[in-house]
């Protein structure tokens, strides 16, 4: 599904930076998307969001772990309406950089039906994942699901799958990045900013 909020998503251009000073690692490539880029583009994300959701009727926010967590706290903290909040696990890269099969690690425990909901997840990459997420809410009859996701890697999707979120942060050329929430098996998550993993660290375990 695509709304208006797609439309106003920033692309980021193929082209690596500096990693900021401090944060240099060899297993980092570089920087992607900034802090500062990150922070800004939340505070749009969650107004745009806002004047588009019908807010005055229940709505249930349901961040994605583990990889949204630092997303789904920045973006909530400009969230000025009535909500409840509650989050749903799913990981799809068991042990790899390369995506696998799909795995419930945190089923929903909370009633959404005749509810608005907003499912916020870190990235879009072949779609399985909120595609996943969409069939097994549906089941639950919510009034609607509504899809928020920080980045998007648009090649991956123009392929087979073509799906897309309701509201992207940033569509990204295709590079595995961590940082912001993403991690290589388990590390920087820490990371303010996106950052790209070596390719020579691709292949051995990242969740
Ligand atoms: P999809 O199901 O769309 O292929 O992948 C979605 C999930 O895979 C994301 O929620 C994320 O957990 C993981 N993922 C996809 N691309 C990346 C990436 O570049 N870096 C990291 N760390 N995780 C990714
Ligand atoms: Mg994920």
């Amino acid at each position: 599904m695509t709304t208006e909020g797609e439309a106003r998503t920033r692309t980021i251009p193929d082209r690596i930076r500096l990693t900021p000073t401090g944060w240099e690692s060899p297993e980092l490539k570089g920087m992607l998307v900034s802090a500062s880029e990150i922070q800004s583009r939340v505070r749009e994300l969650a107004d745009e969001i806002q004047s588009q959701l019908p807010v005055d009727k229940p709505i249930v926010i349901l961040p994605v772990l583990s990889g949204s967590f630092l997303f789904a706290a920045d973006l909530v903290r400009h969230w000025r309406f009535a909500c409840e909040l509650d989050f749903i696990g799913l990981s799809s890269y068991g042990a790899s950089t390369q995506p696998g099969l799909i795995d419930w690690t945190h089923k929903l425990k909370t009633d959404i039906k005749d509810k608005h909901v907003l499912v916020i997840d870190d990235i879009l990459d072949t779609g399985q994942t909120l595609d996943e997420i969409r069939k097994e809410l549906s089941k639950h009859h919510p009034t609607a699901i509504h899809t928020c996701v920080l980045l998007h890697k648009t090649l991956k999707t123009s392929g087979s799958t073509r799906f897309q979120a309701d509201y992207t942060g940033f569509k990204i050329p295709d590079h595995f990045v961590v940082g912001y929430g993403l991690d290589f098996a388990l590390k920087f998550r820490q990371l303010p900013f996106i950052g790209i993993l070596s390719t020579n660290c691709h292949g051995t375990n990242a969740d």
